[in-house]
């Protein structure tokens, strides 16, 4: 599956806000948006007013920059929302919050999805006792993530841990101890603190 590869940083800046795709730089003064708040390129400076389309675009951008997810997996996580119950903005969003990686970074084991998702795809976690390697893996209600014993990232997970950013959302419940998180229920919107207005890319996709 293609990745993005190039400079995480031109992705804030483009978006003109924090997205915390590096982990422990994004709390530090070398953090690019502390530093050159204003898109990338040679025309950064001078970029004009956004047309609607413009802003539903940079919504979309955003959502699928803070998860790490490329643009059929984002449009395949769409279909599945439209199919769902419910207001489909809010279906998209937990689908994206319910990911394996997802959740093993609100879990504090990882400084962020980027660390997470490598962490899952060379085999450190298992769910309910089984090894998963997929990141996109979705949870549900009562899933049990945690740290394989024989892995050799305990020492790093333990300093993510202890460093503690942002706290474990209320919808997942964290052993500490035993390096191991519950999903205690499905995350509401309420418990989704990114800052992306969902309503705007189910408008750019219905058009
Ligand atoms: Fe974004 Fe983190 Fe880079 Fe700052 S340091 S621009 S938050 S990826």
């Amino acid at each position: 599956m293609a990745r993005y590869k190039d400079a995480k940083c031109r992705l804030c800046r483009r978006e003109g806000m924090k997205l915390f795709l590096k982990g422990a730089r994004c709390f530090t003064d070398k953090c690019a948006i502390e530093r050159r708040n204003y898109p990338p390129g040679q025309h950064g400076l001078n970029r004009g007013k956004l047309t609607n389309f413009g802003v539903q675009l940079r919504e979309k951008q955003k959502a699928k920059r803070i998860y790490g997810v490329v643009e059929n997996q984002f449009r395949r996580a769409f279909a599945r929302a439209e199919r769902e119950k419910g207001v489909t903005g809010e279906n998209l969003l937990r689908l994206l919050e319910c990911r394996l990686d997802n959740v093993v970074h609100r879990l504090g084991f990882a400084a962020s999805r980027r660390e997470s998702r490598q962490m899952v795809a060379h085999g450190h976690y298992r769910v309910n006792g089984r090894k998963v390697t997929v990141p996109s893996f979705l949870v549900g209600v009562g899933d049990v993530v945690e740290l394989r014993s024989s892995s050799k990232l305990a020492a790093r997970v333990d300093d993510n841990l202890n460093a503690g950013r942002g706290g474990v959302p209320q919808w997942l419940e964290l052993d500490v101890a035993q390096k191991r998180g519950t999903v205690r229920s499905l995350p509401l919107r309420e418990d989704i603190q990114i800052p992306v207005q969902e309503q705007l890319i189910v408008e750019l996709y219905s058009k």
